[in-house]
């Protein structure tokens, strides 16, 4: 059967992609998955929203998302997603300038920061150990949200709208014709389309391999402790933190607390996710971010999530169409920052499949043949562990 766009994966990349498309009546639209809404990484992320990065065009895809998620009710019908705890971008020490410079521009492009001392900080988050703090970047609307509950909102709007989809329907390979992508093909052959948006993030490699096209996309493993918080209590706010190479924030209704670190595993697959976690694993992570949260030298291991990341080599994604290659848009690679940038995500993919893009931002720095060109993203205001 034919269609007018197939997107291949439901996650929050997938899903916001197929709810943008409903919205701009670009036809008949399905979205095939192997798993269910939100089954792959997105149930996995730790789903923090902030606003603080170093590379102007991402900062406009969080910014513009946020918007969307503020008015999530209106956008997809559900309640809220977002739990406003605030969030502190900790650098490390010499980074100060840097970090100036960046929360200058992301303020040029409309988001809520500011530049706090290390004394402030703590009375904004008590708790915080900030002896080493001279200046932190300090969004009071940042927090977090759920990568699960996103992917299925987006689905469940985008089939109010009119798109079908089939979960549980893995896609073996992308069809071709000539310089043409065609279609899919299925376990019940083959599905034919205008346009196929592939949005299947760590799995994404050997699909576009078997096209030609080499992704330079490395698994990474990540753990993600979530901790049981003792008397002294647990996160005051969303962090990351240099320092300790870690991140935190409140979990649940505010008796647990989930820490996550910039490190990761490679080389690593996608089933390494499936495996038990290590409980080592955890304890490092708890004792790491109890140099800068000291409440947590108390609190138990409650349990532990295992994640995988789509690294490309400038961890940034890859969107875009592959060059001399029509009918296909790919948005992979997200690199362990594709949950709070997906609802503008999807909206850029959207405009790039029906038409020249979006008008809002220049997506060319996404390109993915950027890494065969050499030509990759350079931050103007880098950190050591950007
Ligand atoms: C531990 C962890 C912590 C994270 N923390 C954050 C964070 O704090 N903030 C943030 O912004 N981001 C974070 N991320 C990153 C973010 O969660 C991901 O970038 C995002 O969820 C990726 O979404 P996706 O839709 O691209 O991929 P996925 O959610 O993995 O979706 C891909 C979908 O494609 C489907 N699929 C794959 N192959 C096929 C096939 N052949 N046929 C059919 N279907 C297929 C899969 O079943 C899956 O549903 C984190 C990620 C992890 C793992």
């Amino acid at each position: 059967m034919t269609h007018d766009v197939i997107v291949v994966g439901s996650g929050v990349t997938g899903a916001s992609t197929a709810f943008q498309l409903a919205e701009r009546r670009a036809g008949d639209v399905l979205v095939l998955d192997q798993g269910a809404a939100g089954s792959g990484m997105s149930s996995r992320s730790s789903a923090l929203i902030r606003m603080h990065y170093t590379f102007p065009p991402e900062v406009q895809l969080a910014v513009r998302s946020d918007g969307i998620f503020s008015r999530w009710p209106e956008v997809v019908g559900a309640g809220g997603v977002v739990k406003r705890t605030g969030f502190a971008r900790i650098v490390m020490p010499g980074e100060e300038s840097n970090l100036r410079e960046n929360v200058k521009m992301q303020q040029s492009l409309g988001a809520d920061t500011r530049i706090v001392t290390g004394e402030e900080l703590a009375e904004i988050a008590p708790g915080l150990l900030v002896d080493d703090v001279a200046e932190a970047a300090y969004e009071p609307n940042g927090g977090f949200g759920d990568g699960a509950v996103v992917a299925g909102d987006f689905m469940a709007a985008a089939r109010r709208r009119g798109v079908r989809f089939r979960p549980g329907t893995p896609i073996r390979a992308l069809l071709t014709e000539g310089d043409r992508v065609v279609g899919v093909e299925t376990d019940d052959g083959p599905e034919h389309a205008g346009t196929v948006v592939l949005a299947t993030g760590v799995w994404s490699r050997p699909l576009l391999r078997d096209i030609g096209f080499h992704a330079p996309i490395e698994c990474e493993l990540h753990h993600v402790a979530i901790l049981r918080n003792g008397p002294a209590g647990g996160a005051p706010l969303a962090c990351i933190d240099s320092v300790t190479a870690t991140y935190f924030r409140p979990e649940g209704s505010g008796e647990t607390t989930l820490v996550g670190s910039f490190e990761g595993g490679r080389p690593a697959a996608p089933a390494d996710a499936d495996a038990p976690v290590d409980q080592d694993a955890l304890a490092e992570l708890a004792e790491a971010a109890s140099r800068r949260l000291p409440a947590l030298e108390e609190a138990g291991v409650a349990r532990g999530v295992r994640g995988v990341y789509d690294m490309t080599p400038d961890a940034r994604p890859m969107i875009g169409r592959l060059p001399g290659l029509e009918g296909l848009v790919v948005a992979v690679g997200f690199s362990g920052m594709g949950f709070k940038i997906s609802p503008a995500v999807g909206e850029a993919v959207a405009d790039l499949v029906v038409g020249d893009g979006p008008s809002w931002i220049d997506m060319h720095p996404f390109r993915p043949n950027r890494f065969a060109e050499g030509d990759l993203v350079v931050p103007p205001f880098p950190y050591a562990d950007d």
